[in-house]
């Protein structure tokens, strides 16, 4: 599943330029990080990706898409898609970067002030400082604007008191954007304002969250007198709403290619692992399996007909219709690959040791919750592109 068949004839030099550099790349150190670091398995070599991304780059992968003028290589949307792709293909390591890059980045590139650009840009496009996103907290996920997490501004300074929840790779994080509540008058979506916050200082406590696959991605943060610089406030204060709303709009943007390139390679285990027990004799397993290529195929086409916006826009209500598509389908590859395993799929080894298939299951639980679950994206298409009143 690729889209080299399609390449116009510069695409295709750019094409052989990415394979020739991860080729060149992923040896030595790197070598070892090949097909690391997916999904269940975000434990796998944290300092060597972290390397990794400082690799990336040197050789000016991070934020290709971006302008010129803030650092990037202003590379056509079609480009970044075949990044994505050969990366993925390639089996270069999950990125840690990628919060920065995907979430933080664009939202600066949209929102920040040309001093705010200047300071942050470089960090995320070197691979040098890592990000993370403090929006959730126990009372507040699909429910954002209800946020209790407060920030005062005293005497040069803001400071930050509250819990952050689900806190995405908050252990590895040098700093976090974080939706505080700046003016205690202000209900719901006024009066939040939307703070860069250093992680490396007394007032963050940063508390992993052991989940299911027995490893940890997220984590509990708390805020007890953090301090953020009163010019590390993104948009106005009180217009965090506003700002946080444009970190979700570039959420699941052209990465989603790579992403599906990620899944086939998922599939292309699957197959392999019930070609290799017999599975695929089974008439339910290969009836499941050629449903799940169909949907590589649905996932691919509708991504290219929907995220295919000209650079400079962002995708708006598309992006939560593949993520519908998507959630629900990597949900049963997971449990496609422990049903292919047969009994095999529910043993465990010593130390609570998991094979990749079981990973994989108990890891794609979290799909339809993340990002705003499939209730939520519901909601979002029938009232923004249908129309329908709210409920
Ligand atoms: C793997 C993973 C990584 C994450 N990383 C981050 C991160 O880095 N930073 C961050 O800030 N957050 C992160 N999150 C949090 C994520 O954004 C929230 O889990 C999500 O928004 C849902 O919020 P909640 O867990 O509080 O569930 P709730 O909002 O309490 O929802 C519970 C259930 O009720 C349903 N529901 C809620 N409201 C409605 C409604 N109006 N209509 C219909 N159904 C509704 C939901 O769909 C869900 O099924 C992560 C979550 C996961 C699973």
């Amino acid at each position: 599943m690729g889209g080299q068949d399609n390449d116009a004839a510069g695409d295709a030099a750019f094409r052989d330029e990415i394979r020739s550099w991860l080729a060149a790349n992923l040896t030595g150190e790197f070598a070892a990080l090949v097909g690391k670091g997916g999904p269940g398995r975000e434990h796998e070599f944290v300092p060597e990706r972290i390397a990794w991304e400082r690799r990336l780059g040197e050789g000016r992968w991070i934020g290709i898409g971006w302008p010129q003028q803030d650092g990037g290589r202003e590379l056509s949307w079609q480009q970044q898609v075949i990044f994505h792709e050969e990366y993925a293909r390639a089996g270069a390591p999950a990125r840690v970067g990628h919060i920065g890059e995907q979430l933080l980045g664009p939202t600066l590139l949209m929102c920040g002030t040309p001093q705010q650009r200047a300071r942050f840009l470089p960090g995320i496009l070197t691979g040098t400082e890592l990000w993370c996103q403090g929006y959730s907290e126990p009372e507040a996920g699909s429910d954002l604007a209800a946020v209790k997490t407060r920030a005062v501004l005293r005497e040069g300074q803001w400071h930050i008191h509250g819990q952050k929840v689900w806190t995405s790779l908050a252990q590895f994080s040098d700093w976090c954007f974080v939706l505080a509540r700046t003016d205690p008058g202000e209900q719901r979506h006024r009066g939040l304002s939307y703070l860069l916050v250093p992680m490396d200082q007394p007032g963050v406590d940063v508390r992993p969250i052991v989940q299911l696959t027995g490893t940890s991605e997220f984590n509990e943060v708390f805020f007890d007198d953090a301090r953020a610089a009163e010019a590390d406030v993104v948009g106005a204060p009180g217009d965090g709403w506003r700002v946080a709303m444009s970190t979700l709009a570039v959420e699941r943007g052209v990465s989603t290619f790579g992403q599906q390139q990620g899944f086939a390679r998922e599939f292309e285990a699957v197959l392999a692992q019930a070609r290799a027990n017999g599975g695929i004799a089974d008439p339910d397993l290969a009836a499941r399996l050629v449903d799940a290529w169909i949907g590589l195929r649905v996932l691919r086409y509708t991504a290219q007909a929907t995220l295919g916006v000209p650079a400079g826009t962002t995708p708006g209500t598309e992006a939560n219709i593949v993520k519908l598509l998507w959630a629900p389908w990597h949900q049963r590859l997971g449990e496609l690959a422990v049903d292919v395993l047969g009994a095999a799929g529910t043993e465990v080894g010593p130390d609570y040791d998991l094979s990749d298939a079981q990973r994989l299951f108990l890891y794609t639980r979290s799909d339809t919750i993340y990002g705003g679950s499939n209730e939520i994206q519901r909601n979002v298409i029938a009232e923004r592109l249908l129309g329908l009143p709210r409920g």
